[in-house]
């Protein structure tokens, strides 16, 4: 069960669900979002409507929620979200109405290379810059990222080109050095189903880059979004990266009806990430517009200044030719698709 709670419920309101709730012996667990509170119950349904919680003050509604995931359902929450991104100035939307490009390289190898990158994307018209200072690698000799140093890199080239940034975090360990430094917290796909961790990025107070596992199904996929919304945090966005499938000419399967399939289940923005879905850079652009086609909220992709040399990913990064041709389709096809875009001159 879900109550939600009136724009200017006070916090005094608040306490006095969850107290009541807590009394009788079931659990509530607070969520607040920009616009609202909401107060998930775990506990007996019959017993939970007999508090009568519809009576007290500051509580705006209560809704039964038959979908597994409560807080994250879109039975909950009918209209659909927009997660917002970045401090005062850089502020970038995620969600219905606007298409948005998030661009940056793989990793974060040097402070020129980020940079080069990040000047690469903010031309092509991203408003958020991707970049993984940790790096969970499939082998443990290859590239691991720069750690706190690459953090620091992404901090300064935020600094210089203005675009909030989105980075991995791997391990809870690191939740508070990674919050530091930045404006989205990504949780990969290998790391989809780490509960500690899913709990530590719903506790940080940022926006939270949900990928999908690449052998989940949906709703285990939305299962582990309400881990993140359960301890407070309403701001998470999902990204479909691909599946792994049996076919092999790809990197892993996009899978893209999982973007409606989402939008009819839960409220949370959607975005596909054609460059680790593919692996390939000469399918990122079709991919993308696939993306734009079939509604998503926006795309994730690798860019890097010398892909050649690159140390994770070069195969996917885009360059040069390539970038422009994204920027292309998002400026010529989002809009058909009624999405406001903050791409760059024509
Ligand atoms: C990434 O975006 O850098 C990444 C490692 O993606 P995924 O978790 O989807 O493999
Ligand atoms: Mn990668």
């Amino acid at each position: 069960m879900v109550i939600v709670m009136k724009p200017d419920a006070s916090a005094a309101d608040i306490a006095a669900v969850v107290g009541r709730v807590e009394e009788s012996g079931a659990e509530a667990f607070v969520s607040r979002g920009v616009m609202r509170t909401i107060i998930g119950l775990v506990g007996d349904v019959a017993m939970l409507h007999g508090l009568n919680l519809r009576a007290l003050p500051g509580v705006a509604d209560v809704h039964r929620i038959t979908a597994p995931y409560k807080l994250v359902s879109r039975e909950n929450h009918p209209k659909r979200s927009t997660v917002w991104v970045g401090g005062v100035g850089t502020r970038a939307p995620i969600g219905p109405g606007s298409f948005t490009l998030i661009a940056g390289p793989c990793a974060v190898e040097t402070h020129q290379q980020t940079l080069q990158a990040a000047q690469l994307a903010k031309a092509a018209g991203a408003t958020l810059l991707r970049g993984g200072a940790f790096k969970p690698r499939t082998s443990p000799y290859a590239f691991q990222g720069l750690g706190v140093e690459g953090l620091k890199i992404l901090g300064e080239v935020r600094a210089t080109i203005g675009l909030p940034v989105v980075t991995e975090i791997v391990d809870a360990h690191d939740i508070d050095v990674v919050a530091e430094h930045a404006d989205m917290l990504q949780v990969g796909t290998r790391n989809m189903a780490n509960f500690a961790l899913l709990q530590a990025v719903g506790e940080a107070g940022k926006p939270v880059l949900l990928k999908r596992g690449m052998q989940a199904t949906i709703e285990e996929w939305l299962m582990a979004a309400e881990y993140i919304a359960q301890r407070g945090n309403l701001d998470v966005v999902l990204c479909e990266r691909g599946i792994r499938t049996f076919e092999n000419s790809t990197r892993n399967t996009l899978d893209i009806s999982a973007v409606p399939v989402v939008q009819t289940s839960s409220h949370l923005p959607i975005i596909v990430d054609p460059s680790h879905a593919s692996g390939r850079r000469d399918l990122v652009v079709p991919l993308a517009r696939a993306a734009i086609a079939v509604g998503a909220d926006g795309v994730i992709v690798d860019v890097h200044p010398d892909p050649q040399n690159a140390l994770c990913d070069g195969p996917q990064a885009l360059a040069g030719d390539d970038l422009l041709e994204l920027a292309a389709a998002i400026r010529s096809l989002a809009p058909l698709l009624g999405r406001h875009t903050a791409g760059p001159p024509a």
